[in-house]
């Protein structure tokens, strides 16, 4: 039976480092959840659609075909056929991508998505984002919610941004985990039933081995 595991938390925790690590290491097809949210809020920006109107956004939520690859040594995302990997890491998406996702059109098409590629997938999956556990595959195998100090996110964060000023990747990192906290559809949140991970002190690998020793348990 393939297994799902689901991998949530805020941002700068090495959600994503993780997730693709371990299906990579397990022979797993891996998601990034954040990557369709943040090509959906491209779309929204390449087409001149107001962030701060959730009506226009929903009105034009179902548009947009996105595409993920799932292999986890070359996750790809592309909309109407244009690779966005790329455009979708850039700070305007970034500073918009919180306002998109709050929108409950916005949830419902996405989360659509993400449930036929997990369910789709051979070997199993894994999925990583802000609701997973909660809400898109309350049924997963395994639930892992990874946590860190703020200190640390932002750390992780502007040395993934190089030379980006820590103070101002903190305030950021901050208002976007509040904003992706306190919406009222499948906020960021951790299951009952998830494992809690804090990895403030501890590296990648070490995040990596105690995940998948989870998994094979
Ligand atoms: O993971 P990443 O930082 O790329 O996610 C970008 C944004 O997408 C988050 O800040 C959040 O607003 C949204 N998101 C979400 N639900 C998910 C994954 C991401 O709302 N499952």
């Amino acid at each position: 039976k393939p297994v799902i595991v689901a991998i949530d938390g805020p941002s700068g925790t090495g959600k994503s480092s993780t997730s693709k690590a371990v299906a990579a290491q397990l022979g797993l097809s891996y998601l990034d959840t954040g990557a369709q949210y943040r090509a959906i809020t491209w779309w929204m920006v390449s087409n001149g659609i107001d962030i701060e109107d959730p009506t226009a956004i929903a009105a034009v939520a179902a548009k947009p075909e996105i595409i993920s690859g799932t292999d986890p040594a070359n996750p790809t995302i592309s909309v109407d056929g244009t690779d966005v990997a790329g455009p979708i890491r850039t700070q305007e998406v970034t500073s918009k991508v919180s306002a998109v996702s709050a929108v409950p059109e916005v949830r419902a098409r996405i989360t659509e998505l993400q449930r036929t590629l997990a369910t789709s997938a051979e070997y199993g999956i894994v999925v990583e984002g802000r609701d997973i556990g909660t809400t898109v595959l309350p049924d997963a195998d395994l639930k892992i919610f990874l946590t860190a100090s703020p200190e640390a996110r932002a750390a992780r964060r502007s040395g993934e941004l190089k030379g980006a000023d820590v103070n101002a990747t903190r305030e950021a990192l901050i208002k976007r985990d509040a904003a992706d906290s306190s919406r009222k559809t499948s906020p960021l949140a951790k299951a009952g039933d998830a494992v809690e991970v804090d990895t403030t002190a501890l590296t990648l690998p070490q995040v990596i081995e105690c995940v998948v020793t989870l998994v094979e348990e």
